[in-house]
């Protein structure tokens, strides 16, 4: 019987940047991205980054991260960035993730670095979250009225996840008004204050709720291509 033969290390073949494939080849760059003010570094293959194409296009030569074999993102979520890499290796958004405020940094983050795919995972993710089992039942999570203070100012008009956040406070708002309302609820004080902080928000809500046709819908249970982005004509495979 003759046993297969294991590839020399020095024999891995460097893949196409657009390969499907995984591949760890001994010469390729380990990248380390410096990311938030406490400059937390995550480490990754060069091989794997020049497969996105606003990566690609930072490690080009002439620009600082080409010369300097690093990428500073000071701004960013550490947890967002975790999201990106997690799926550039692997294609997925870990189920377990279900911080609202973490996966819509997620999102902002990947809209702003050019991963739409990722994005429609982090939003199938999103509306997932709003879901709980608690003693063994299903319960609905109603929208923290922070959430949308914190989307609002870091996406633009017509971005499915703001579109989602204000159809999901909306859904919440007239499912459990007394929970907005009363002054003993933590919600109803935090949407006050965000109402008062930011009136284009309180504007949109208000016609949300003067549009009397519009019909009071779950956002969370929507499925498919719902709130995702794609090309004209586009769907997810
Ligand atoms: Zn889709």
């Amino acid at each position: 019987m003759v046993s297969p033969k294991r590839p020399r290390e020095d024999t891995y073949e460097v893949l196409p940047s657009n390969s499907k494939r995984l591949c760890f080849a001994t010469d390729s760059s380990i990248i380390p991205i410096i990311v938030s003010p406490i400059k937390i570094k995550f480490l990754v293959h060069e091989t794997i980054l020049s497969r996105f194409k606003w990566f690609k296009a930072c490690l080009k030569p002439g620009l600082k991260e080409h010369e300097e074999k690093k990428i500073d993102l000071p701004e960013e979520d550490p947890a967002a960035i975790a999201i990106i890499i997690e799926w550039m290796y692997a294609k997925i958004v870990r189920p377990d993730r279900n911080d609202i405020k973490e996966l819509a940094n997620g999102y902002i983050a990947a809209d702003k670095y050019s991963m739409p795919e990722l994005a429609n995972a982090i939003m199938d993710q999103i509306r997932l979250s709003a879901y709980r089992t608690v003693d063994g039942q299903r319960i609905h999570i109603i929208a923290p009225p922070a959430w949308l203070q914190q989307i609002w100012p870091n996406t633009s008009e017509g971005s499915p996840l703001r579109e989602y956040a204000l159809d999901y406070l909306h859904y919440s708002m007239s499912v459990a008004p007394d929970l907005y309302r009363s002054e003993e609820s933590l919600s109803a004080r935090l949407l006050k204050t965000k109402m008062m902080e930011d009136g284009e928000i309180g504007l949109e809500l208000l016609w949300y709720f003067a549009d009397v046709g519009r019909a009071v819908q779950n956002p969370s249970k929507q499925v498919g291509c719902y709130y995702h982005v794609h090309e004209e004509g586009g769907r997810c495979k």
